[in-house]
């Protein structure tokens, strides 16, 4: 029996267990198929061999980075190039020369580490924009066995893609995959649209031809562990950070942002946006106050230093015209918080405000609806450019790009009767359930194992007429 292997850019250090999100389900998955999960250490040094660590059930397997690939593979290539293009940004791309080769080094590298620790028939479940070539890399090196992609973050329009360097290369390398997962349906369709423009490749229902070989393009969204989050966020630790908040609170009512300082975020239109409400709606001051949370991230590109200072401005003016000496209306933390501190500030606040500009799913939506009390839950209020706005769709959805259009989502959130909201939770959290994290990883690995199933039942049509021809 083959063995599943889980690749991604970041992995769980040996020891110690995932903190939520992605990293629970992936660990679920591994721990399941006592597979192997290879990633990055997290280092940065000259050590060219992978570690491997025995996990109990499972194998991890990690590589450190070069000084040389963390600048020009990880902050360059796929930071510096790849997520603006994905992200529908090619205004922020900043390529430089070689980044594109040390990307393919690295991929190459990761391929040939991968290939001395498995099997060629072996099952790979590849992650994200870090891995674009590995299974272009991995047949290179002799491997038979079925390789998947999962692409956390969208694909822009082929317009954007195209204005990447190297983006036909890069998709023929991506058409070397069995199956490719989106987050929406949006993003297959974006993706078959620049195969079709770039090589003339044509989608047949949900698969794309390419000479022999053959693309399944899955839409499988992902979720979180909802009741497993519902539960953290009426636990005692998260109960002392919600009585916290009430008594800083004082009786006023809380609208909350958690995301990394990250451009696709929309950080600057969102403080905009809460500007925006003060000035439509002054009957509300003092009686609201928000909290964005946004731990810097990726700091050694650029792009990120501008936005924090910018941010940092942005607040500083909101509090200046709005605030008074006994009122601080926009509260501003960098801070990475723990998850039963995150769960009891989401489960304090009476609206999620969630507007990225373009975002491949956002999970924080999923725990702020998660972490709710069902009898009196906040609202989210959610843009419809983040990819949990196609499922989503009992939240209030707004353009983030217009200020006045999230102030009036605000207003109707902060309005909105118990009833109604009871309503909207009730739905979202239903379909939390039914398509959560462990939802998604099932849905993935099947996809591999029907395609190792139908090679083997082709391998085993075609072996009498390989006997017979013998004979
Ligand atoms: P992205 O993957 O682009 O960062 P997501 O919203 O999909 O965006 O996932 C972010 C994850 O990081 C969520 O699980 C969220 O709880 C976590 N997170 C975000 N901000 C913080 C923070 N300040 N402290 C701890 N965890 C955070």
């Amino acid at each position: 029996m083959s063995r599943l292997i889980v690749v991604s850019n970041r992995t769980v250090a040996p020891g110690q267990t995932a903190a939520g999100g992605v990293a629970t389900g992936l660990a679920e998955v591994v721990q399941r198929n006592r597979g192997v999960w290879v990633g990055w250490s997290g280092e940065v040094g000259p050590q060219r061999e992978a570690q491997e660590h025995d996990a109990g059930d499972y194998t991890l397997l990690r590589y450190d980075l070069s000084e040389q690939e963390h600048a020009e593979f990880y902050n360059g290539f796929a930071n510096g190039c790849l997520w603006p293009t994905l992200h529908g940004r090619d205004d922020l791309l900043d390529c430089q020369e070689g980044h594109l080769q040390t990307y393919d080094a690295v991929n190459t590298r990761v391929a040939g580490l991968i290939a001395k620790a498995t099997d060629a028939q072996d099952r790979i479940w590849v992650h994200d924009y870090h891995f674009l070539p590995l299974a272009h890399a991995l047949r290179e090196r002799g491997h038979r066995g079925p390789i998947g992609l999962f692409l956390h973050v969208p694909f822009p329009e082929p317009e954007v893609y195209a204005r990447l360097p190297g983006a036909k290369r890069l998709l023929e390398q991506l058409l070397a995959y069995d199956v490719i997962g989106f987050q929406t349906r949006r993003d297959r369709r974006n993706f078959a649209r620049s195969a079709r423009e770039q090589l003339g490749v044509r989608r047949h229902d949900t698969r794309l031809d390419w000479g022999e070989h053959s693309v399944l393009l899955e839409h499988i969204p992902i979720g979180i562990d909802a009741d497993n989050f519902h539960r953290l966020a009426t636990g005692r630790k998260a109960n002392e950070h919600a009585s916290r908040l009430q008594e800083a609170l004082r009786g006023r009512r809380q609208i909350i942002g958690v995301d990394r300082l990250d451009y696709s975020k929309g950080l600057l239109h969102r403080v905009r946006a809460y500007g925006a409400l003060l000035d439509a709606r002054p009957e509300l001051r003092r009686q609201i106050e928000m909290l964005q949370v946004a731990p810097v991230s990726r700091g050694g590109v650029s792009a990120y230093q501008e936005l924090r200072e910018e941010l940092e401005q942005q607040v500083a003016h909101v509090n200046g015209v709005h605030g008074d000496i006994d009122w601080t209306p926009l509260r501003y933390m960098n801070r990475t918080l723990s998850r039963s501190a995150l769960a009891g500030l989401y489960r304090g606040s009476a609206v999620g405000f969630i507007t990225p500009l373009r975002d491949g799913m956002n999970l924080v939506a999923k725990e702020y609806v998660a972490a709710q009390d069902p009898e009196d839950p906040g609202v989210l209020v959610l843009s419809r450019y983040a990819g949990a706005a196609e499922q989503m769709d009992a939240a209030l959805i707004v353009d983030p790009f217009r200020a006045e259009d999230c102030a009036e989502g605000l207003s109707r959130a902060l309005l909105m009767s118990r009833d109604e909201r009871r309503e909207r939770h009730g739905e979202l959290y239903s379909d939390l359930c039914r398509y959560g994290v462990h939802w998604w990883a099932r849905q993935f690995e099947e996809a591999l194992l029907r395609i190792a199933q139908s090679r083997d039942a082709d391998a085993s049509v075609e072996a009498p007429d390989a006997d017979y021809a013998m004979a």
